[in-house]
């Protein structure tokens, strides 16, 4: 089968080549995979900024369909619909796994970076960590879910939002659009865009921001968002930029959240008596864990939220790593492992 896999000495860090998936083992699924999407967080595995992984099958926006399972598998059938996510594995008996919290599980596996992801045209997943997905919810847009989705609809119950506060949003692109659509369809919340590309920010009015700042041209994110607003009750950061951190906790009204989800190399600015005499929270968020996922689908198979997605052929996928990294994308691409019927 066709696979895309780390290699660091090539275009973009990757490649695509044939491979042979191993047998499967007890517990296991076979997935004839449909779609994946690509997320910044495959370029940073493909440059090794986490380690070298070259021959590693990339991928955790996995969608696809169960071809086969392990005698065991009581969990998944032939025929079912179901997710490969970043969050492929955890251990399932440490304090963060029964307590909710598995995606902080110390030896949590990860899809398409310490084992092989969705990348391909077949993907091995442990069953009972494969989300499955709902009836109409379209596959491709359920691939975007699986990462980007999950991760805005995870920050978002993490802030704490009650239907009508205020949340603002900075960074409108291919997380921050899902973030808006959340907020505003599913928790009811007003919701703040901010962002530095007119663009991004037309789109995030078109999809139910109540409020848009482009702080580039219009000035301070917060001192408007303070004006306005009498400051946000919480703020979902998606963009990778200190600028937009710092501006959250100033954008925030006493007691207001600071949920951190952008991973900028950088360190913010944290004002102690701000924190302390206005009881301010800062805290990250990652990913989600299953039920969330199964969550973030339904949401999408109501309609109630509807991830911008373009899909791309397997040979195009050098293109769009770097496309991505040039930061020339809108929403997200998927490649597509059903249709293609290329010579990649
Ligand atoms: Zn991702
Ligand atoms: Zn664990």
């Amino acid at each position: 089968m066709k696979a895309v896999v780390v290699n660091s000495t090539n275009r973009a860090n990757i490649e695509v080549i044939e491979k042979e998936l191993r047998a499967l083992k007890s517990g296991e699924a076979l997935v004839d995979v449909e779609y994946c999407g690509v997320c910044h967080t495959d370029l940073h595995v493909a440059a090794g900024d986490f380690g070298n992984v070259d021959g590693r099958i990339l991928g955790h926006e996995g969608i696809g369909v169960v071809s086969k399972v392990s005698e065991d598998v009581t969990s998944l059938k032939i025929g079912d619909r179901v997710s490969i996510a970043w969050m492929f594995q955890s251990c399932g008996r440490c304090e963060y796994c029964v307590t909710g919290r598995e995606t902080f599980c110390r030896n949590v596996k990860n899809s398409g970076y310490s084992v092989d992801g969705g990348m391909a045209e077949q993907c091995i997943v442990t069953a009972d960590y494969a989300v499955k997905v709902p009836d109409g919810l379209e596959p491709a847009q359920a691939s975007s879910i699986t990462c980007a989705g999950v991760t805005c609809y995870k920050a978002i119950k993490v802030a704490d939002i009650k239907a009508g506060q205020w949340i603002v949003i900075y960074g409108c692109g291919g997380l921050g659009n899902l973030a808006i659509q959340y907020a505003k369809h599913v928790f009811n919340a007003k919701v703040i865009a901010v962002d530095i590309n007119d663009d991004k920010l037309s789109l995030a009015k078109e999809i139910g921001a109540d409020i848009t700042i482009n702080p580039i041209s219009q000035g301070d994110a917060d001192t408007i968002i303070q004006e306005q607003t009498g400051g946000a009750h919480a703020a979902v950061v998606t963009a990778v930029s200190k600028i937009a951190f710092n501006s959250a906790v100033n954008a925030v009204r006493a007691c207001g959240k600071v949920v951190a989800v952008g991973l900028p190399s950088e360190t913010m600015d944290l004002n102690i008596p701000r924190l302390v005499l206005d009881g301010i929270e800062v805290v990250g968020s990652l990913v989600g864990t299953r039920k969330d996922l199964e969550e973030a689908f339904q949401f999408g198979a109501e309609g109630k939220v509807v991830p911008v997605v373009q899909t791309r052929c397997l040979h195009e996928v050098q293109d769009v790593f770097e496309e991505m990294e040039q930061g020339k994308i809108q929403g997200r691409m998927v490649i597509d492992f059903k249709q293609h019927k290329c010579k990649a």
